[in-house]
């Protein structure tokens, strides 16, 4: 199994356009992962979130700054990593399973080695007896749940997540967090997160990053020194209503709470 990968980027900067229409989105900022660690992401909407996985990926070039991931300068889209996104993407026209072999399919990796390894996933995250149903006949969560296993099926060393649970219901997204947590405690991959949700965020992170808008920074840095796997009501701790209190005490500081 691929254990999981570092990242550090340096003076990471985004701006979108040229000219008059520049859009500095994002940075400067530094940002270090170590192998098999889970970072959360956490701040108002356009604080340059998804920029940063983004960049982090290949996908987008940044406009300064470097990154290198397990020590190598990132200057191409990487292929060892898994997306999840806030919307499933998943086929219509693909049964569960199929959506994820998809990625043997465009990799040409190898069918048996894959299927076994899908077949553990979808134990695993609570897909058993789905895997030929087609994505109208899944929940919500269900859906969300193949897109985590489609993510995971090649074995990337890297996990980018940006709001997978934004669209599941309370109920729902307290399940697939703690799934999550249960199946990244067995893989140990590096996973950056991205979140609206303090809770979320603390719940499942071993170190959450605030950020600002305009442009997005890094502004305070969290160890969540939490015991795991972590309960479904994560108010048990006294610990954790201190770290939730210092994120919304930022926030109300940035302005992005108002309350009077
Ligand atoms: P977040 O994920 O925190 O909501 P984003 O990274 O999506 O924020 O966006 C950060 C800022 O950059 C926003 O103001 C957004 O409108 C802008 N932005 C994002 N992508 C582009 C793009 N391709 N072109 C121009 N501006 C963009």
């Amino acid at each position: 199994m691929a254990t999981g990968a570092s990242i550090e980027a340096k003076g990471l900067t985004k701006i979108y356009g040229e000219g008059p229409g520049a859009f500095h989105a994002l940075g400067p900022i530094d940002l270090t992962v170590k192998p098999g660690e889970f970072v959360s992401l956490i701040g108002p909407s356009g604080c340059g979130k998804s920029t940063t996985l983004l960049l982090v990926s290949g996908l987008e070039p940044a406009s300064e700054g470097t990154i290198a991931i397990d020590g190598k300068p990132l200057t191409d889209p990487i292929c060892d990593v898994g997306i999840v996104f806030q919307d499933h993407l998943l086929l219509e026209f693909r049964t569960a399973l199929k959506n994820v072999m998809l990625q043997q399919q465009i990799r040409r990796l190898d069918k048996a080695e894959m299927e076994a390894r899908a077949a553990r996933l979808f134990d695993r995250l609570g897909l058993a007896g789905a895997e030929d149903r087609y994505p109208w006949q899944l929940s919500g969560g269900m859906r969300q749940r193949v897109s985590i296993a489609r993510a995971l099926v090649h074995d990337p060393s890297m996990l980018l997540m940006d709001e997978p649970f934004g669209a599941l219901d309370a109920i729902t997204r307290t399940q697939i967090r703690h799934d999550l947590e249960m199946l990244w405690l067995e893989t140990k991959k590096t996973v950056l997160f991205i979140t609206h949700s303090i809770e979320e965020a603390v719940g499942l992170s071993d170190r959450v990053l605030v950020m600002s808008t305009g442009p997005g920074r890094i502004v305070d840095e969290i160890v969540i020194d939490l015991p795991r796997p972590r309960p479904a009501h994560l108010g048990e701790y006294p610990e954790f209503s201190a770290y939730a209190q210092r994120i919304y005490a930022t926030f109300e500081k940035l302005g992005v709470y108002q309350f009077h």
